[in-house]
């Protein structure tokens, strides 16, 4: 599995197995078989609440902690420094853990600063081997970076054929901050699976339409963390390594950009809002 490099020297396996949506009484197994398959990079967060199960699949996995890559993710309503700091060390217990490899500002609302300050407390201490955001526009981006010793390694946004990023992109890539797509595949939204482009270029490569687009994003120095709950669509995601899109297949990909976000807008007052109404356990 190759590895991208963080801003702090720190290796993050490229392709991540995401486990947003999957009940927590489904996730140990779908962990467990995701590692069987080959995945060794987990991106979980307290709001999927499903941290425990990641944790027991892991525990039960065997495979050694120095060979895993584990990221979660700070909620909302535990922004501020004191808070986050209890967050953490209640994520760290359930996923039954000593540290995490990434640590994330789930959203960019609340107390993110006083966050911020909590999660580069953690990062000099030891006890995550990166820290970043998730959600954040490049002017929120630039706040946090300007106001705080250490930049966030990585910004997971959503990112995928219909939602390109390509200017967040450029911008992240001036400051250090690596890209992480959420939603790689669109969450299958937009008929992407069946779109004419995409499955003409998959065709060509004796490749799926999944494989296609992470492909694509992979060949961006984009990191991926595709979700699904079957085995062979696991296995299917991770073999996307022997082979490469032309200039001309990028181009005709980059026509499907729309610009804008496919699942949530995270411009609109009302959807912050219900957002910072969500409380987790
Ligand atoms: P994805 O783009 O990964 O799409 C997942 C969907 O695609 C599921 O319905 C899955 O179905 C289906 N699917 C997966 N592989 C294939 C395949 N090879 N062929 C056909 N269908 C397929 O969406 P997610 O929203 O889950 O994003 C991935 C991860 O990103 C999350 O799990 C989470 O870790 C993270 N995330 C982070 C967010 C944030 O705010 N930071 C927000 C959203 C996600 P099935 O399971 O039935 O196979």
């Amino acid at each position: 599995m190759p590895n991208v490099t963080l801003n702090n020297g720190v290796q993050m396996p490229v392709l991540g197995f995401g486990v947003f949506q999957i009940p927590a009484e489904e996730t140990e197994e779908a962990v467990t078989e995701a590692l069987v398959a080959g995945y060794r990079h987990i991106d979980t967060a307290k709001a999927y609440q499903n941290e425990e199960a990641v944790g027991r699949a892991i525990a039960k996995s065997g495979i050694p902690r120095d060979e895993l890559f584990v990221t979660t993710k700070l909620w909302i309503r535990d922004a501020g420094e004191e808070r986050a700091k209890r967050a953490f060390d209640t994520s760290l217990r359930k996923l039954g853990l000593d540290r995490v490899d990434l640590y994330l500002i789930h959203e960019p609302f609340g107390d993110i600063h006083g966050a911020w300050r909590a999660m580069q407390d953690l990062y000099r201490q030891g006890a995550t081997r990166a820290i970043g955001v998730s959600n954040f526009h490049p002017d929120q981006l630039i706040d946090l970076i300007d106001h705080h010793e250490i930049a966030p390694a990585v910004n997971q946004i959503e990112t995928h054929p219909f939602y390109q990023r390509t200017l967040d992109q450029h911008f992240m890539d001036k400051h250090g901050v690596r890209l992480e797509s959420w939603g790689p595949l669109g969450q299958g939204r937009d008929d992407l699976f069946t779109n004419p482009v995409l499955s003409a270029i998959a065709a060509a490569h004796g490749k799926t339409v999944a494989q296609t687009v992470l492909r694509w994003l992979v060949q961006r120095d984009i990191v991926v963390i595709p979700k699904t709950v079957r085995p062979e669509r696991m296995a299917e995601n991770l073999d996307v390594f022997d082979f490469t899109l032309s200039p001309q297949e990028t181009a005709r990909i980059a026509t499907l950009d729309t610009g804008a976000s496919r699942v949530i807008d995270l411009r609109d007052p009302d959807t912050i809002s219900e957002l910072i109404s969500r409380r987790y356990e």
